[in-house]
Protein backbone atom coordinates (compact mmCIF):
# COMPACT_ATOMS: atom_id res chain seq x y z
CA UNK A 1 0.00 0.00 0.00
CA UNK A 2 2.65 2.38 0.30
CA UNK A 3 4.73 1.47 -3.00
CA UNK A 4 6.07 4.74 -4.30
CA UNK A 5 3.63 5.32 -7.62
CA UNK A 6 7.02 5.58 -9.60
CA UNK A 7 8.66 2.70 -7.93
CA UNK A 8 9.94 -0.02 -10.18
CA UNK A 9 7.82 -2.15 -8.34
CA UNK A 10 4.46 -0.44 -8.84
CA UNK A 11 5.63 0.41 -12.67
CA UNK A 12 5.76 -3.48 -13.09
CA UNK A 13 2.08 -3.89 -11.36
CA UNK A 14 0.67 -0.97 -13.42
CA UNK A 15 2.32 -2.55 -16.80
CA UNK A 16 0.93 -5.89 -15.58
CA UNK A 17 -2.93 -4.41 -15.31
CA UNK A 18 -2.69 -2.75 -18.58
CA UNK A 19 -1.86 -5.42 -20.84
CA UNK A 20 -4.06 -7.89 -18.56
CA UNK A 21 -6.86 -5.70 -19.72
CA UNK A 22 -5.46 -5.15 -23.55
CA UNK A 23 -5.83 -9.34 -23.17
CA UNK A 24 -9.27 -9.53 -21.61
CA UNK A 25 -10.79 -7.23 -23.99
CA UNK A 26 -8.66 -7.68 -27.48
CA UNK A 27 -7.56 -3.97 -27.26
CA UNK A 28 -6.25 -3.21 -30.66
CA UNK A 29 -2.82 -1.62 -30.74
CA UNK A 30 -4.10 1.98 -31.62
CA UNK A 31 -6.06 2.13 -28.63
CA UNK A 32 -3.95 3.16 -25.08
CA UNK A 33 -5.43 2.64 -21.79
CA UNK A 34 -5.05 5.22 -18.90
CA UNK A 35 -5.57 4.52 -15.09
CA UNK A 36 -7.22 7.49 -13.60
CA UNK A 37 -9.21 8.99 -10.68
CA UNK A 38 -12.24 10.63 -10.79
CA UNK A 39 -14.50 8.42 -11.32
CA UNK A 40 -17.16 7.99 -13.99
CA UNK A 41 -17.90 11.53 -12.86
CA UNK A 42 -14.75 12.61 -13.62
CA UNK A 43 -14.76 11.14 -17.11
CA UNK A 44 -18.30 13.32 -17.47
CA UNK A 45 -16.57 16.15 -17.69
CA UNK A 46 -13.50 15.06 -19.55
CA UNK A 47 -14.72 13.81 -22.84
CA UNK A 48 -16.00 17.06 -23.62
CA UNK A 49 -13.23 19.19 -22.85
CA UNK A 50 -11.29 16.50 -24.75
CA UNK A 51 -13.19 16.14 -27.53
CA UNK A 52 -15.22 19.59 -28.38
CA UNK A 53 -12.20 20.96 -29.85
CA UNK A 54 -13.69 24.07 -31.35
CA UNK A 55 -16.60 26.59 -30.43
CA UNK A 56 -19.55 25.39 -31.05
CA UNK A 57 -18.77 21.90 -31.25
CA UNK A 58 -21.77 19.48 -30.69
CA UNK A 59 -22.02 16.35 -28.91
CA UNK A 60 -24.79 14.25 -29.21
CA UNK A 61 -25.85 12.54 -26.00
CA UNK A 62 -28.50 9.37 -25.64
CA UNK A 63 -30.65 9.78 -22.62
CA UNK A 64 -31.51 6.39 -20.81
CA UNK A 65 -31.16 7.26 -17.23
CA UNK A 66 -30.02 8.88 -14.38
CA UNK A 67 -26.18 8.29 -15.03
CA UNK A 68 -26.27 9.45 -19.01
CA UNK A 69 -28.68 12.26 -17.43
CA UNK A 70 -25.77 13.97 -15.49
CA UNK A 71 -23.10 13.32 -18.30
CA UNK A 72 -25.99 15.16 -20.65
CA UNK A 73 -25.78 18.07 -17.84
CA UNK A 74 -21.81 17.92 -17.06
CA UNK A 75 -21.50 18.16 -21.13
CA UNK A 76 -23.45 21.48 -21.64
CA UNK A 77 -20.86 23.12 -19.24
CA UNK A 78 -18.49 22.42 -22.39
CA UNK A 79 -20.66 22.12 -25.62
CA UNK A 80 -23.53 22.33 -27.30
CA UNK A 81 -25.35 19.25 -26.54
CA UNK A 82 -28.00 17.59 -29.04
CA UNK A 83 -30.21 15.62 -26.87
CA UNK A 84 -30.46 12.42 -30.02
CA UNK A 85 -33.81 10.27 -28.43
CA UNK A 86 -37.37 11.76 -28.78
CA UNK A 87 -38.28 13.72 -25.87
CA UNK A 88 -40.85 10.84 -24.93
CA UNK A 89 -38.42 8.84 -23.92
CA UNK A 90 -38.64 7.36 -20.27
CA UNK A 91 -36.09 5.72 -18.69
CA UNK A 92 -37.40 2.63 -19.24
CA UNK A 93 -35.66 1.18 -22.62
CA UNK A 94 -33.87 2.70 -25.69
CA UNK A 95 -36.42 3.99 -28.67
CA UNK A 96 -35.43 2.52 -31.78
CA UNK A 97 -32.79 3.84 -33.72
CA UNK A 98 -34.26 5.29 -36.89
CA UNK A 99 -36.11 7.75 -34.34
CA UNK A 100 -32.50 9.62 -33.14
CA UNK A 101 -32.00 12.40 -34.06
CA UNK A 102 -28.27 12.43 -34.64
CA UNK A 103 -26.17 15.73 -35.64
CA UNK A 104 -23.82 14.73 -38.45
CA UNK A 105 -20.77 17.34 -37.60
CA UNK A 106 -21.44 15.83 -33.85
CA UNK A 107 -17.92 15.29 -32.20
CA UNK A 108 -19.16 12.00 -30.70
CA UNK A 109 -22.10 10.22 -29.83
CA UNK A 110 -22.44 9.48 -25.97
CA UNK A 111 -24.33 6.81 -23.99
CA UNK A 112 -24.13 5.28 -20.97
CA UNK A 113 -23.69 1.24 -22.04
CA UNK A 114 -25.82 0.30 -18.62
CA UNK A 115 -28.20 2.69 -16.89
CA UNK A 116 -27.06 1.47 -12.70
CA UNK A 117 -29.86 2.67 -11.63
CA UNK A 118 -32.69 2.25 -14.18
CA UNK A 119 -31.60 -1.12 -15.43
CA UNK A 120 -31.43 -0.34 -19.10
CA UNK A 121 -28.27 -1.59 -21.31
CA UNK A 122 -27.09 -1.31 -24.45
CA UNK A 123 -26.86 -4.48 -26.29
CA UNK A 124 -25.99 -3.41 -29.59
CA UNK A 125 -23.74 -1.11 -30.74
CA UNK A 126 -25.43 2.35 -32.19
CA UNK A 127 -24.28 2.89 -35.64
CA UNK A 128 -23.24 6.26 -36.01
CA UNK A 129 -20.69 6.28 -39.55
CA UNK A 130 -17.42 8.63 -38.88
CA UNK A 131 -18.50 9.91 -35.35
CA UNK A 132 -16.59 8.63 -32.51
CA UNK A 133 -18.56 6.71 -30.11
CA UNK A 134 -18.18 7.60 -26.10
CA UNK A 135 -19.63 4.98 -23.70
CA UNK A 136 -19.65 4.54 -20.08
CA UNK A 137 -19.39 1.10 -19.33
CA UNK A 138 -19.17 1.92 -15.10
CA UNK A 139 -21.13 -0.54 -14.40
CA UNK A 140 -20.90 -3.49 -17.29
CA UNK A 141 -17.46 -3.48 -18.29
CA UNK A 142 -15.76 -7.15 -18.25
CA UNK A 143 -19.51 -8.37 -17.81
CA UNK A 144 -19.18 -9.91 -21.50
CA UNK A 145 -17.12 -9.55 -24.53
CA UNK A 146 -16.86 -6.07 -26.37
CA UNK A 147 -15.49 -5.14 -29.57
CA UNK A 148 -13.33 -2.16 -28.25
CA UNK A 149 -12.79 -1.07 -32.18
CA UNK A 150 -15.90 0.30 -32.69
CA UNK A 151 -15.60 2.40 -29.99
CA UNK A 152 -14.01 5.84 -29.94
CA UNK A 153 -13.67 5.95 -25.66
CA UNK A 154 -14.69 3.55 -23.69
CA UNK A 155 -14.69 4.06 -19.50
CA UNK A 156 -15.14 2.66 -16.56
CA UNK A 157 -14.77 3.47 -12.64
CA UNK A 158 -13.00 0.26 -10.87
CA UNK A 159 -15.58 -0.55 -8.23
CA UNK A 160 -18.20 -2.53 -9.84
CA UNK A 161 -17.07 -5.15 -11.78
CA UNK A 162 -13.26 -4.98 -11.37
CA UNK A 163 -12.22 -3.84 -8.33
CA UNK A 164 -12.59 -1.30 -5.37
CA UNK A 165 -13.55 2.36 -5.67
CA UNK A 166 -10.83 4.71 -6.43
CA UNK A 167 -9.19 3.83 -9.91
CA UNK A 168 -10.76 4.68 -13.39
CA UNK A 169 -9.71 3.06 -16.73
CA UNK A 170 -10.11 5.34 -19.81
CA UNK A 171 -9.49 3.47 -23.68
CA UNK A 172 -9.15 5.53 -26.06
CA UNK A 173 -8.64 5.42 -29.74
CA UNK A 174 -5.24 7.08 -29.86
CA UNK A 175 -6.45 10.04 -32.59
CA UNK A 176 -8.55 11.33 -30.29
CA UNK A 177 -5.74 11.87 -27.55
CA UNK A 178 -4.42 15.38 -27.85
CA UNK A 179 -6.81 18.00 -28.51
CA UNK A 180 -8.11 19.24 -25.39
CA UNK A 181 -8.71 22.68 -25.13
CA UNK A 182 -6.26 25.34 -23.37
CA UNK A 183 -8.75 25.20 -19.94
CA UNK A 184 -8.89 21.67 -19.48
CA UNK A 185 -7.36 20.91 -15.98
CA UNK A 186 -3.85 18.57 -16.39
CA UNK A 187 -5.64 16.03 -14.54
CA UNK A 188 -8.31 15.33 -17.02
CA UNK A 189 -6.35 16.32 -19.97
CA UNK A 190 -5.88 12.69 -21.60
CA UNK A 191 -2.37 13.41 -23.38
CA UNK A 192 -0.68 14.81 -20.38
CA UNK A 193 -1.78 11.56 -18.47
CA UNK A 194 -1.04 9.46 -21.48
CA UNK A 195 2.66 10.99 -22.26
CA UNK A 196 3.03 10.87 -18.25
CA UNK A 197 1.99 6.77 -18.74
CA UNK A 198 -1.23 7.23 -16.25
CA UNK A 199 1.65 8.63 -13.02
CA UNK A 200 1.01 12.19 -13.78
CA UNK A 201 0.27 12.60 -10.25
CA UNK A 202 -0.01 9.90 -7.42
CA UNK A 203 -2.75 7.32 -9.14
CA UNK A 204 -4.66 5.17 -6.79
CA UNK A 205 -1.83 2.71 -6.57
CA UNK A 206 -3.55 0.02 -4.04
CA UNK A 207 -6.84 0.09 -6.05
CA UNK A 208 -4.78 -0.39 -9.57
CA UNK A 209 -2.91 -3.34 -7.97
CA UNK A 210 -6.56 -4.58 -7.03
CA UNK A 211 -7.62 -4.59 -10.36
CA UNK A 212 -4.76 -6.38 -11.43
CA UNK A 213 -6.08 -9.32 -9.20
CA UNK A 214 -9.16 -9.15 -10.49
CA UNK A 215 -7.83 -9.34 -13.99
CA UNK A 216 -6.18 -12.10 -13.55
CA UNK A 217 -9.07 -13.40 -11.34
CA UNK A 218 -11.32 -12.94 -14.82
CA UNK A 219 -8.76 -14.81 -16.51
CA UNK A 220 -8.93 -17.74 -14.53
CA UNK A 221 -12.57 -18.05 -14.93
CA UNK A 222 -12.31 -18.14 -18.59
CA UNK A 223 -12.15 -14.38 -19.53
CA UNK A 224 -14.72 -11.95 -20.53
CA UNK A 225 -16.67 -14.63 -22.19
CA UNK A 226 -16.92 -16.65 -19.50
CA UNK A 227 -17.93 -13.52 -17.64
CA UNK A 228 -20.40 -13.07 -20.15
CA UNK A 229 -21.98 -16.73 -19.85
CA UNK A 230 -22.39 -16.40 -16.11
CA UNK A 231 -23.96 -12.74 -16.87
CA UNK A 232 -26.71 -14.62 -18.87
CA UNK A 233 -27.17 -17.50 -15.96
CA UNK A 234 -27.75 -15.42 -13.43
CA UNK A 235 -30.06 -12.39 -14.44
CA UNK A 236 -32.67 -15.05 -16.20
CA UNK A 237 -32.38 -16.49 -12.78
CA UNK A 238 -33.84 -13.42 -11.32
CA UNK A 239 -35.80 -12.40 -14.73
CA UNK A 240 -37.14 -15.63 -14.88
CA UNK A 241 -38.83 -15.42 -10.87
CA UNK A 242 -40.01 -11.59 -12.29
CA UNK A 243 -42.07 -12.92 -15.22
CA UNK A 244 -43.41 -16.12 -14.00
CA UNK A 245 -44.96 -14.07 -10.81
CA UNK A 246 -48.10 -13.00 -12.36
CA UNK A 247 -47.28 -9.43 -11.22
CA UNK A 248 -46.27 -9.64 -8.09
CA UNK A 249 -42.97 -8.83 -8.97
CA UNK A 250 -42.53 -6.47 -11.93
CA UNK A 251 -40.20 -4.21 -13.82
CA UNK A 252 -40.54 -1.18 -15.90
CA UNK A 253 -37.76 -1.81 -18.33
CA UNK A 254 -39.02 -3.17 -21.99
CA UNK A 255 -37.88 -6.75 -22.41
CA UNK A 256 -35.45 -5.96 -24.97
CA UNK A 257 -33.19 -3.38 -23.26
CA UNK A 258 -33.29 -5.24 -19.80
CA UNK A 259 -30.14 -4.88 -17.80
CA UNK A 260 -28.16 -8.33 -16.98
CA UNK A 261 -25.77 -6.54 -14.76
CA UNK A 262 -28.52 -4.42 -12.26
CA UNK A 263 -31.87 -5.37 -11.97
CA UNK A 264 -34.30 -2.77 -10.81
CA UNK A 265 -38.18 -4.51 -9.68
CA UNK A 266 -40.95 -3.71 -7.58
CA UNK A 267 -43.36 -5.67 -5.38
CA UNK A 268 -47.43 -5.57 -6.08
CA UNK A 269 -49.03 -7.87 -4.17
CA UNK A 270 -51.98 -7.07 -1.99
CA UNK A 271 -50.71 -6.03 0.83
CA UNK A 272 -49.25 -2.78 -0.45
CA UNK A 273 -46.00 -2.51 -2.45
CA UNK A 274 -44.19 -0.11 0.30
CA UNK A 275 -44.87 -2.76 3.28
CA UNK A 276 -43.37 -5.67 1.24
CA UNK A 277 -40.67 -4.44 -0.14
CA UNK A 278 -39.59 -2.88 3.56
CA UNK A 279 -40.45 -6.78 4.45
CA UNK A 280 -38.55 -8.25 1.33
CA UNK A 281 -35.42 -6.23 2.30
CA UNK A 282 -35.98 -7.04 6.16
CA UNK A 283 -35.90 -11.11 5.63
CA UNK A 284 -33.17 -10.75 2.54
CA UNK A 285 -31.12 -9.18 4.95
CA UNK A 286 -31.82 -12.21 7.75
CA UNK A 287 -30.78 -14.23 5.14
CA UNK A 288 -27.02 -12.54 4.68
CA UNK A 289 -28.26 -10.56 1.34
CA UNK A 290 -27.05 -6.84 1.74
CA UNK A 291 -27.59 -3.84 -0.72
CA UNK A 292 -30.96 -4.85 -2.27
CA UNK A 293 -32.47 -1.75 -1.72
CA UNK A 294 -33.34 0.19 -5.10
CA UNK A 295 -31.71 3.34 -5.21
CA UNK A 296 -32.87 6.29 -3.38
CA UNK A 297 -34.08 8.16 -6.41
CA UNK A 298 -36.57 5.24 -7.69
CA UNK A 299 -37.00 3.12 -4.52
CA UNK A 300 -38.23 -0.64 -4.44
CA UNK A 301 -35.78 -3.62 -4.94
CA UNK A 302 -32.67 -3.74 -7.06
CA UNK A 303 -30.55 -6.97 -8.15
CA UNK A 304 -26.84 -5.92 -8.54
CA UNK A 305 -25.43 -8.78 -10.57
CA UNK A 306 -22.28 -7.75 -10.29
CA UNK A 307 -19.15 -10.13 -11.56
CA UNK A 308 -17.94 -10.68 -7.82
CA UNK A 309 -21.53 -12.22 -7.52
CA UNK A 310 -21.56 -16.07 -7.84
CA UNK A 311 -24.20 -18.42 -9.44
CA UNK A 312 -24.64 -19.42 -6.05
CA UNK A 313 -25.42 -16.43 -4.55
CA UNK A 314 -28.16 -15.28 -7.21
CA UNK A 315 -29.97 -18.57 -7.77
CA UNK A 316 -30.26 -18.35 -3.73
CA UNK A 317 -31.98 -14.63 -4.03
CA UNK A 318 -34.17 -16.16 -6.90
CA UNK A 319 -35.36 -19.25 -4.22
CA UNK A 320 -36.24 -16.18 -1.59
CA UNK A 321 -37.74 -14.62 -4.56
CA UNK A 322 -39.76 -17.28 -4.67
CA UNK A 323 -40.87 -18.06 -1.04
CA UNK A 324 -41.66 -14.62 -0.47
CA UNK A 325 -43.97 -14.75 -3.55
CA UNK A 326 -45.52 -17.69 -2.63
CA UNK A 327 -46.17 -16.47 1.11
CA UNK A 328 -47.35 -12.97 0.47
CA UNK A 329 -48.92 -12.92 -3.30
N1 LIG B 1 -21.67 5.92 -14.42
C1 LIG B 1 -22.36 4.85 -13.97
C2 LIG B 1 -23.04 3.98 -14.97
C3 LIG B 1 -22.42 4.58 -12.61
O1 LIG B 1 -23.10 3.53 -12.16
C4 LIG B 1 -21.75 5.44 -11.71
C5 LIG B 1 -21.72 5.18 -10.23
N2 LIG B 1 -22.61 4.39 -9.69
C6 LIG B 1 -21.09 6.54 -12.22
C7 LIG B 1 -21.04 6.75 -13.56
C8 LIG B 1 -20.39 7.50 -11.31
O2 LIG B 1 -19.23 6.91 -10.91
P1 LIG B 1 -18.28 7.53 -9.81
O3 LIG B 1 -19.01 7.51 -8.53
O4 LIG B 1 -17.11 6.59 -9.86
O5 LIG B 1 -17.93 8.90 -10.27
Amino acid sequence: MELSHRSTQFSTIMQGAKKDLRDLLNIPENYDILFLQGGGTGQFSAVPMNLCTTTGSVADYLITGSWSAKATKEGEKYCRVNKALPSSNAYNGIPDQSTWNLSPDAKYVYFCANETIHGVEFNFIPETGDVPIVTDMSSNILTKPVDVSKYGIIFAGAQKNIGIAGATVVIIRDDLVGHAVPFCPSILDYKLNLQNNSVYNTPSTFSIYIMDLVFKWIKKQGGAEAMGEKSQVKSKLIYDVIDSSSGFYYSSVFPKDRSRVNIPFRIGGSEGSEYLEKKFLDEAHKRGMVSLKGHRSVGGIRASLFNAITVDEVEHLSNFMKEFKDKHK
